[in-house]
């Protein structure tokens, strides 16, 4: 049957309500009402049954764009996904009947031949989130103080404040860097874990070798440090000294991906490089199957596709100069970047600017700090960093 416009809107051609529609609506907002009613006694209710560290945490947001936007908003990679991890992931789904290998045991074998470890250093979980969420469970408590970059990746605090510890923001430099000083000085006898980012997220900004031995020396021994390597592919000169210093300091945690360069954020495989007595306390509290096969299959093959992760490389590495240079033209402020990502503080034209990219199809992420407008810029294919350099002209030009 179709609906007359009358039973549509409510209202005949001359605005009036009909009876029954007038019916019709009147117990819409009735029920509207009851259903509120409900969500809110049930809401009081479940509020008094969560621990009380959750109550007051707000859901993460993922941003989830329409499909018709082009992506440029979770510093995914969107080259796709190697055709070789694509094919090794086929032949496993057949097995999809099977629970996973427990440990992801090749895949840490892989793991370890390639960085010079052994397999019982490495813990695979779902994704980097996955891994930290095992460390909140394993090592977190009340009374604990979790430190971390005032503008870094939101989970560590996040996951600080789930378990009842302390998050401790560690103030940026005026550049927007990581105070390495700042972040000795804030660590106290109740610090359980510092959690650092280099190359950082938002900022793009890394510190040197250097800088993280000093950081290691000045730890106490049952302090952990988790240096989050998730962009460390993307810098001019990757780095991986990390690991060589596993063995002097056996409260460093290194961790890497393979949502960026490796092209599987939706895989969700991450893992850690640490010392097998500390990876002892979080295998006691990890998921039995938290990695599926087909995922670790898709992560083993990528690491082994040495062509997609140069073309990778390459791509991001010549569209970061190329949207910096631009940037240099056009006289606009951002912060030199190591990651897959630049960041720009907005101002007065953070309207603006937000508007052009969303007229144009192309979705970012704004960040608010310290009461500023800035916007997160992840790197996409040539053609879509195009369309982000003609929205910016528009936005700043016009
Ligand atoms: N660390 C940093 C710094 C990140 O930016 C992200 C994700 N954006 C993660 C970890 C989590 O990565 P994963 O997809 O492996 O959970």
């Amino acid at each position: 049957m179709t609906e007359s416009p009358v039973s549509q809107y409510g209202s005949d051609e001359n605005g009036k309500l009909s009876y029954t529609m007038l019916i019709r609506r009147m117990t819409a907002i009735l029920k509207a009402g009851v259903v509120k009613m409900k969500n809110e006694k049930l809401d009081k209710l479940f509020s008094s049954m969560a621990r009380p560290s959750v109550r007051s945490i707000e859901a993460y947001k993922a941003s989830e764009p329409p499909a018709k936007f082009v992506r440029l908003m979770a510093n995914e990679n969107n080259l796709g996904v190697s055709p070789k991890a694509l094919e090794a992931m086929k032949t496993v789904l057949e097995d999809g009947n099977r629970y996973p290998e427990s440990s992801c045991k090749m895949l840490r074998e892989k793991l370890a031949a390639r960085y010079g470890l052994k397999a019982e250093q490495i813990l695979i979980g779902n994704g980097l989130d996955g891994v930290f969420t095992m460390f909140s469970r394993a090592f977190m408590e009340k009374g604990d103080e979790v430190v971390s970059g005032e503008l870094t990746f939101s989970i560590y605090a996040d996951n600080a404040q789930i378990m009842g510890a302390t998050p401790v923001p560690v103030p940026m430099k005026d550049d927007l860097s990581f105070d390495v000083d700042g972040f000795i000085r804030a660590v106290t006898e109740h610090t359980k874990m510092v959690f650092f980012c280099n190359p950082n997220n938002p900022t793009g900004t890394m510190a040197a070798q250097a800088d993280i031995v000093r950081m290691l020396d000045a730890m106490p021994a049952k302090t952990l440090f988790v240096l989050d390597e998730a962009y460390m592919d993307f810098a001019d000169k990757p780095e991986s000294y990390s690991f060589g210093l596993l063995a002097k300091y056996p409260n460093l945690v290194v961790a890497r991906t393979f949502s960026k360069i490796y092209g599987l954020a939706g895989l969700r495989v991450g893992w850690v490089a640490a010392a097998p007595e500390l990876l002892s306390y979080m295998n006691r509290v990890r998921e039995p199957y938290g990695v599926t096969d087909i995922s670790a299959a898709g992560a083993a093959a990528a690491l082994d596709d040495a062509e997609f992760y140069a073309k990778s490389r390459e791509v991001f590495l010549s569209e970061r100069r190329s949207l910096c240079s631009f940037l240099d033209q056009l006289g606009v402020k951002y912060i030199p970047s190591q990651g897959n990502f630049v960041l720009l503080p907005l101002g007065a034209r953070a309207e603006r600017v937000n508007k052009a990219l969303t007229d144009a199809g192309l979705i970012v992420r704004n960040i608010s700090f310290r009461g500023k407008q800035y916007m997160r810029i992840t790197l996409g294919l040539p053609v879509e960093d195009e369309q982000i350099k003609a929205a910016l002209s528009k936005a700043f030009l016009d």
